[in-house]
């Protein structure tokens, strides 16, 4: 099923120009979340290179991150840690914050979720600058974790976001 994982991303993930601004174009995962055999072919080919590496906890990034994450987590037979926008957990938390366009974002986790020596999978849906695969790979290392691998279903190659993560173990599945 992993073999046409970047025919169904190709075909299914859906431009959608000018959101949420004037010159950028969203790519929308929902097509292929809604075809029978997206989710399922996606994940397989997020776990399969994982399996017996030791993966302790899957990290998926709010929001779409957790759709992708939290399933490649019960393949794996790891645990699943939220990564989210500023303000959502409710525990302590450890926080990373990254320069945007016009501001800045950041990035929680709550403090205690990895423990030192956790090996550890981030997931998220698209790459584009790397800010935020940047900011979630620092936080689990602040954690003492090591990231074994940051995995996106898409990488926008144009926004050049894989240079921002050049000591990181980066896999897409599909390239624009
Ligand atoms: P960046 O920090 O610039 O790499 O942006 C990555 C994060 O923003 C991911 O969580 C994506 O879900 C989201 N994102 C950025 N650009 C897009 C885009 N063109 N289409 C869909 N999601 C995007």
């Amino acid at each position: 099923m992993t073999a046409d994982v970047k025919t169904l991303i190709d075909r299914y993930v859906r431009d959608v120009p000018d959101y949420p601004q004037p010159g950028v174009v969203f790519k929308d995962i929902t097509p292929l979340l809604a075809h029978p055999a997206g989710l399922a072919t996606v994940v397989d080919a997020l776990v399969e290179p994982l399996q017996g590496r030791g993966i302790d906890l899957v990290a998926g990034l709010e929001a779409r991150g957790f759709i992708f994450g939290a399933p490649a987590a019960v393949r794996l037979g790891a645990g699943f840690v939220p990564l989210r926008k500023a303000g959502k957990l409710p525990a302590q938390t450890l926080a990373e914050s990254y320069d945007l366009e016009y501001g800045t974002a950041t990035v929680e986790m709550h403090a205690d979720a990895v423990t030192p020596g956790s090996r550890v999978l981030v997931v998220d849906d698209v790459l584009a600058t790397g800010g935020t695969g940047r900011a979630a790979v620092d936080l689990i290392r602040r954690a003492g974790g090591t990231v074994v691998e940051f995995s996106v279903l898409l990488e926008l190659g144009f926004l050049k976001g894989r240079e921002r993560l050049a000591d990181v173990d980066l896999r897409v599945l599909a390239t624009v």
